[in-house]
């Protein structure tokens, strides 16, 4: 799940990060009024989940309030990478020295939170990893220890020369450390982490991801969600409790378990086809689930054909073909739907879907090339 600026700023301020103060507007009205409140000149930025805001003209420099009421009529509605912006923060604008950069990512090679640091921070560290890769310096976290004093201080030292900025710099990324463990996160960045001309380090942008599966037991970071900018779909899924993933094929798939779900991509794409989601009912045969999967395929319009590959296990065929019956009656499904079902009570789910006008299939290879036929016909 990935958090907007201001979201992360207050879990950095959490963990001792020194953040400049900020305030959400959604209204330039509003942005101006919080520019009046602070004084003197002021950051608009665009809250959407996507870098690269500065170059899109997402952050603006404001010197009065009524320039920050002008900038937040612009950058609110504007897209940005196909997101719309519907919030504005409006922050104290810093005297800036130095921009650097700070993040730490879960790295799945060495299976440990990993250190990337550079004094060349700004907008196009991107371009610093591709052509200079020796300008950032990496660091492998132990998880058992966390951050140590020295290994903070070895990467706030490939920052700065100035030992008093190096000690500052130091205590920031141990603290951002902190804020990464305590939010369950994958990522958090400090793009730019700032010296100010008064020779104080700051995180003045913030970004932070966090690993979905951390989320039960932290409801005040999963309180942070902001579904305006995600796939109306991937919402729906959430809600329902599927595994949902969107992908460009005609072939909507509804399977019950991740590797079924994988294999039966695998299968459609070998005869041909191309899978149009990836879809995991999960062991459940509620036909609540079952319903909610229909609709997520049925609104894509790239579906032509629908394929249900159903292994009952603990799972059980005939409560799965409840759930079909139910729902082909409370939806009106248009396109084909080719299923299979086998294993437990295959044949009193064979026959509910007989009498639900429905042909169930038990071999896999059969439906999954019928139904890739049906969706190129
Ligand atoms: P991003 O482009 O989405 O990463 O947004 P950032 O928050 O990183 O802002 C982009 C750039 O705007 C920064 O690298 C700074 O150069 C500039 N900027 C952001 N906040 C301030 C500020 O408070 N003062 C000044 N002078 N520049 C700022
Ligand atoms: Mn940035």
């Amino acid at each position: 799940m990935n958090i907007h600026e201001y979201q992360a700023k207050e879990r950095f301020r959490a963990a001792g990060v020194p953040v400049p103060p900020g305030e959400i507007a959604t209204t330039p009205e509003e942005a101006e009024a919080i520019a009046r409140r602070f004084g003197g000149t002021v950051v608009v930025k665009a809250q959407v989940h996507s870098g690269g805001r500065g170059k899109a003209g997402g952050v603006k420099l404001a010197k009065s309030p009524e320039e920050a009421r002008e900038h937040a009529s612009r950058i609110l509605g504007m897209e940005i990478k196909g997101l719309k912006v519907m919030k504005v923060l409006v922050t104290p604008a810093e005297e800036i020295a130095t921009e650097a950069y700070v993040g730490v990512l879960m790295d799945r090679k060495t299976q440990a939170p990993m250190f990337m640091v550079s004094a060349e921070g700004g907008i196009d560290i991107e371009e610093v990893a591709a052509t200079k890769p020796e300008a950032i310096r990496k660091l492998r976290v132990d998880p058992r220890y966390g951050m140590l004093p020295h290994q903070g201080y070895w990467l706030a030292n490939a920052l700065y020369d100035d030992p008093g900025l190096v000690k500052q710099a130091s205590k920031v990324i141990t603290q951002l450390y902190q804020a990464f463990v305590d939010s369950g996160a994958s990522m958090a960045e400090i793009n730019p982490m700032i010296s100010t001309t008064s020779g104080e380090v700051k995180a003045i942008d913030a970004k932070m991801s966090i690993d979905d599966s951390e989320l039960f037991r932290r409801p005040e970071v999963a309180a942070m969600r902001d579904t305006s900018d995600e796939p109306p779909a991937e919402t729906k899924a959430r809600d329902a409790g599927l595994s949902f993933v969107k992908l460009d094929g005609n072939v909507g798939c509804c399977v019950n378990g991740a590797g079924l779900a994988m294999a039966t991509m695998d299968l459609v794409k070998y005869y041909g086809g191309e899978p149009a989601n990836f879809l995991d009912i999960g062991g459940s045969s509620n036909p609540d689930k079952v319903i909610a999967a229909l609709e997520i395929i049925t609104a894509d319009p790239n579906v032509k054909a629908i394929l249900f590959n159903i292994f009952g296990g603990i799972t059980r065929c005939d409560d799965v073909a409840n759930g079909i019956a139910e729902a082909a009656k409370r939806i009106d499904i248009k396109l084909p739907v080719v299923i299979r079902l086998t294993g437990t009570n295959e044949e009193q789910g064979i026959k509910i879907l007989a009498d639900a006008g429905f042909s169930a299939f038990t071999s896999m290879d059969e439906v999954v090339q019928k139904a890739v036929e049906l969706a190129k016909a």
